[in-house]
């Protein structure tokens, strides 16, 4: 059983879908189980509508007819007549956007999902006409999770019995990646771009030969290509390089997809939707890796620095006591820095967490912040790698350790 994964991207019309199509009859003889997200950028869409239906604002349904009649275009453009599953559907999220008296997190998983359904059942019926015996299955059924809207955690026992128990015979499979449901029902979801989870957890749950992801780039690249023209491709990567590289910010694969995988040591390809033939690259156990300096830039970051009021030494036991502050607001120190009477950090500036770190932190500390900045990280850099960075017009905070150089600046 091979396992395939589709984003968005892949799937964002109907001449994607049909390039789709003739990837899928180049493996005609093999055994596939294909996982599919919600096409081009309906999941933002989405999220539009569940924002503002959660405001209860009226236009909420006008946009949801828009969401409907984009799919049923492309379904027409791939020659289908029937949409009765779609329409169907609808009327699910009609009511769905109109019950906002649960919380946030989890009205938007009711609605959701509704992009991955839509986007398998057109896929599913388009490759009927295409190629016989496919199986629309509904991932809700198999991936179980616990009630953490929007970043659901899978119940692993339950969901590997699901999948253990499929009955699965020679068919070819489409699923929806990212959707699950909960212990008593409700659609849940596993974080954005968690149709890469998706496919790993079928892999580990069918022992599967191999996982392939079909993207928009030849490979896993040692940096952004959009950002940093000098990129190369790694051909191999082991699981633990790859999985470092994602703890970084590199947005290659989503974060929890490579432990499933390494556990059961299942190969993980990352190959090009536009040249199939390519070798992409091959993420799989140590041997043969390569040591290409990689590059992650996370922009949008603040710096903030916090000063004891009373003098006090930045010792073990504060350091324990500021951590576990910051922990309990959510905050993520990509990089950090103590000095005798300070503590410095970087984080994501997202909506409200400077006004948080302030609010829980003003007592016995000065706070200080610096907003705009990017942060820079280089695995295993030498000389050359660093005078490739781009121009920095003042640099706030810089780091080497033993693999890593990462470097805090104004661009
Ligand atoms: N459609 C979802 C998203 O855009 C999941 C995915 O694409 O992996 O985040
Ligand atoms: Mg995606």
């Amino acid at each position: 059983m091979i396992i395939f994964k589709f984003g968005g991207a892949s799937v964002k019309d109907a001449d994607s879908i049909r390039n789709l199509a003739e990837i899928l009859k180049e493996f005609k003889d093999q055994r596939l189980f294909v996982v599919v997200s919600a096409m081009g950028k309906t999941t933002n869409f989405l999220e539009s509508i569940a924002d503002l239906g959660y405001k209860e604002v009226s236009e909420g349904l006008s946009p949801l007819h828009q969401f409907h009649e984009q799919h049923i275009t492309i379904g027409k453009e791939l020659g289908l007549t029937r949409f009765d599953q779609l329409d169907a559907w609808l009327e699910e999220l009609r009511v769905h956007v109109s019950n906002s008296s649960v919380n946030f997190n989890e009205y938007y998983d009711q609605i959701i999902p509704y992009g991955e359904l839509y986007s398998t059942s057109i896929i599913a019926d388009f490759l009927r006409q295409e190629l016989t015996d496919i199986t629309w299955l509904d991932a809700r059924e198999m991936i179980i999770t616990n009630s953490d809207f929007r970043n659901a955690q899978v119940h692993w026992e339950k969901t590997s019995r699901n999948i253990g128990a499929m009955d699965l015979g020679d068919n070819m499979y489409i699923t929806q990646g990212f959707i699950g449901s909960s212990e008593i029902g409700q659609m849940s979801t596993l974080g954005r771009e968690g149709s890469d989870y998706t496919a790993a957890i079928f892999g580990n749950c069918l022992n599967a030969e191999e996982v392939i992801f079909w993207k928009d780039v030849p490979g896993i690249m040692n940096a952004d290509p959009k950002l940093f023209p000098q990129s190369e491709k790694f051909e191999r990567l082991s699981y633990q390089e790859a999985t470092e590289m994602t703890y970084y910010g590199a947005k290659v694969i989503h974060p929890k997809t490579l432990k499933p995988l390494a556990h059961k040591g299942i190969p993980l390809k990352v190959k090009s939707f536009i040249h199939p033939a390519g070798i992409g690259t091959v993420i799989a156990d140590e041997s043969s890796e390569e040591y290409l300096p990689t590059y992650v830039f996370r922009p949008n970051q603040v710096l903030v620095t916090l000063k004891s009021r009373s003098n006090e030494f930045t010792d073990e036991k504060l350091l324990i006591e500021i951590l576990t502050v910051l922990d309990d607001i959510g905050v993520r120190l990509n990089m950090m820095q103590r000095s005798a009477l300070s503590f410095s950090f970087s984080t994501d500036d997202e909506d409200g967490i400077i006004e948080a770190i302030h609010r829980e932190c003003q007592g016995p500390f000065e706070v200080y912040h610096n907003q705009g900045l990017h942060l820079a990280t280089v695995k295993n850099f030498n000389q050359k790698s660093l005078k490739l960075l781009p121009k920095a017009k003042e640099i706030l905070l810089e780091q080497i350790t033993r693999f890593n150089y990462q470097r805090l600046y104004r661009a």
